[in-house]
């Protein structure tokens, strides 16, 4: 039913860049076998997902939405697919994103971008765009996503899905293709809190295969959503970040954002406003720390190892080679990027950008420390506007890199946070986020209020 609806409207959405029928339908019918034969199953037996193209899966397909690697089959599954597999997932395919995660709108993808299925002249956001337009188009009731500075969060809060950034090292990176090591993220996407949680506690846990992954029990999300779903929220307490809404938001956003807010203390919890004076640096920092780590992580792309090869005709030299296929394969943005990055890193930059870029990094964790002294959850809108019309952000790096106000704090921190539909903008009709963020291994809370509220 899934691969008939993605036939009847991904033309229009295009939310996938690679269907794998074939291999989709051979893990369903291991299923229907596995239970003709009476034997165990997994949680999420039958259960399809759409996979986000940076993901490595073995024998299929994986671009990162880059010319660079066009072609590439990985020999190996990643943790995240390996997990799901023993689950009983049924993997329909590969989604598009922004080339190599670094967007917030999939236009940066090199195959098209994917359209909003809310209005199919908006953007779905990204770089997770198209696990999030699946989704919501029913194409697929879970999806994978990664966050680096909010790649869940934004595309499930302009989707009207759920989107959950697990906190870092909850979920491995083995088989993740790097952008931002010390930011990356894998995450779920669904239509409900519930269905998230189930697909969390599906893909995470401790994997040694990543030196960063955290050695404890995941904690309890699925039990904390069926909690949540009770409706009652007494003696939860609330943070409202008093930096991440007012000016500048769009008054739909912020209409439905503070109704959002009135429904929580309905439901029994306490509600204050909270100060984090160290926020309004974030974006900064974020966009001196990800360029940085992008372009050390991409200087793997030399044409040696991986994917594109161009100028390999005899008459050029391995440096020439190299710097030919850097040239083709890689899109404006992630060029954006790596020279950025590059200049932070270099010898004589590298304390005023990127050494003041960590410096900003600490003071943002001790802001949610302390506010996490005073409360269990932060919340506030994922997203200063809804979804904007494809093309209007295109040419202002910095009007794009904006989504990310509200999102980025938390990667910075290495923190849990989630978005899920809060209504529709009375603006414009479309779907509105609402963010919830907790300490680095309480992503239960996340679970436990977005259940309450959704
Ligand atoms: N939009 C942000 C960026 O362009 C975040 C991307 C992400 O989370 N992968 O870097």
């Amino acid at each position: 039913a899934h691969l008939d609806r993605i036939g009847a409207v991904d033309g229009a959405v295009h939310a996938f860049l690679h269907v794998d029928a074939e291999g989709a339908l051979a893990a369903a019918r291991e299923v229907d076998d596995k239970r003709a034969r009476g034997e165990e199953q997994g949680p999420l037996a039958g259960v399809p997902l759409a996979l986000k193209d940076v993901m490595a899966q073995r024998g299929v397909p994986t671009t990162c939405g880059s010319k660079m690697l066009e072609g590439w089959r990985p020999p190996y599954d990643s943790t995240v697919v390996t997990r799901l597999r023993a689950a009983g997932v049924v993997i329909l395919g590969k989604t598009n994103m922004d080339e190599f995660a670094m967007g917030s709108s999939t236009e940066h993808s090199a195959y098209g971008a994917t359209h909003n299925p809310w209005d199919l002249d908006r953007i779905p956001g990204g770089s997770g765009g198209g696990s999030a337009a699946a989704v919501a188009a029913y194409e697929a009731p879970l999806a994978i996503g990664t966050d680096t500075g909010g790649s869940i969060r934004q595309p499930a809060a302009v989707t009207g899905t759920v989107g959950v950034k697990p906190t870092y090292g909850g979920v491995s990176r083995y088989g993740l293709v790097a952008f931002s090591s010390s930011l990356d993220q894998a995450g779920p996407c669904s239509r409900t809190v519930l269905d998230a949680a189930l697909l969390h506690e599906a893909i995470g846990g401790h994997d040694p295969r990543d030196s960063t992954s955290i050695d404890a029990p995941l904690p309890p999300v699925v039990a904390a959503a069926r909690e949540g779903a009770q409706g009652r929220l007494d003696g939860v307490r609330v943070g409202v970040v008093r930096e991440l809404s007012g000016e500048g938001y769009q008054p739909g956003v912020e209409q439905r954002f503070h109704e959002a807010v009135d429904l929580l203390r309905e439901l029994g919890a306490t509600v204050t406003e909270v100060s984090c004076p160290h926020f309004q640096y974030a974006l900064s920092a974020y966009y001196l720390i990800a360029p940085s780590e992008c372009s050390s992580n991409l200087a793997r792309f030399d044409a040696m190892r991986y994917g594109l090869r161009v100028g390999d005709d005899g008459e050029h030299s391995a440096e020439e080679v190299m710097a030919l296929t850097r040239a083709a394969g890689f899109g404006p943005e992630v060029k954006r990027r790596i020279m950025l990055g590059t200049y932070a890193l270099s010898s004589g930059y590298y304390d005023a950008y990127y050494g003041s870029a960590q410096k900003v990094r600490t003071l943002i964790s001790r802001d949610f420390a302390q506010a996490y002294e005073q409360v269990d959850v932060l919340v506030s809108p994922t997203t200063p506007t809804t979804a904007f019309p494809l093309g209007s952000k295109l040419e202002d790096p910095i009007a794009m890199y904006l989504n990310d106000l509200c999102t980025i704090p938390s990667n910075l921190a290495g923190g849990a946070a989630m978005s899920l539909p809060c209504g529709l903008s009375p603006d414009d009709g479309l779907p509105v986020g609402l963010q919830i963020m907790a300490p680095a291994m309480a992503d239960d809370r996340l679970y436990r209020v977005g259940a309450a509220v959704e």
